[in-house]
């Protein structure tokens, strides 16, 4: 990503912002970016934030919260199950939920903070092993346990899928895999599994590099980070 040094956040969000289809809704990654830059954008009018550490997010939440009250945090990277409590009082939607272990954890969470916690189930659908998320197998198992199982899941909103595309410059391996996850979203929508279908209508597809390409495959959240505010210190 080529960054004039005259480029300001607000002028590099409206420019993002002007790209995005309609019904697309934009996560700002701040993650490595100090909470004044969080301001700026807000300032500029952005309201979601995506966020990769507990640590941090918990940090930036208690300078902004007080004063930023419809700011909304989304937690985009690998979630320990112990350090979950640590962000259930506030988060909002929890995107990288990538084991059946983490999502009663979220769930027990959010029931002790009386909250309901959106979640995305991650599937790994890239080809790098580092990545994670459940395969489609996994990810039916959960879903039919918590069909069966519905009072289990009460403080948690199942809001829909979240997942990684390869990170490569070979844009046919990045346009089938976001491919293969609109189907499985499809299919998911329709199977008759959900008990809330309408609740299930985020498909999280789509970084800086490949968020124009996530979205001629239904994505309906983007998780745009350097795009906005310049290549991460870190
Ligand atoms: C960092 C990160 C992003 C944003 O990446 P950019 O390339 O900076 O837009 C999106 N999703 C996840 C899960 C991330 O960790």
């Amino acid at each position: 990503m080529e960054l004039n040094s005259s480029d300001t956040i607000p002028s590099r969000l409206e420019a993002v912002k002007a790209t995005l289809r309609e019904g697309v809704h934009l996560v700002a990654v701040s993650k490595f970016h100090p909470a004044e830059v969080i301001i700026e954008a807000y300032e500029a009018g952005q309201r979601t934030f995506g966020e990769s550490r507990v640590q941090e997010l918990v940090a930036k939440h208690d300078i902004l919260s007080a004063i930023y009250l419809d700011l909304q945090w989304h937690f985009i990277g690998p979630l320990q199950t112990n350090k979950v409590k640590y962000i259930a009082p506030f988060v909002d939607t929890i995107e990288s939920v990538d084991s059946l272990k983490l999502l009663r954890e979220i769930n027990k969470q959010a029931i002790k903070n009386q909250r309901t916690i959106s979640v995305l189930l991650e599937v790994h659908v890239a080809r790098e092993d580092s990545k994670s998320g459940f395969d489609t197998d996994e990810l039916r198992e959960v879903l039919e346990l918590i069909h069966n199982n519905p009072q289990d899941f009460e403080g948690v909103r199942l809001s829909g899928l979240m997942a990684m595309a390869s990170n490569t410059d070979d844009e046919s391996l990045i346009r089938r895999e976001f491919a293969t996850m609109q189907e499985l979203f499809h299919r998911i929508k329709t199977s008759g599994l959900l008990h809330e279908p309408d609740d299930f209508e985020e498909l999280s597809i789509g970084m800086s590099g490949d968020y124009k390409i996530a979205m001629e495959y239904s994505a309906t959240l983007v998780r745009i980070g350097s795009a906005i505010f310049g290549d991460r210190v870190g």
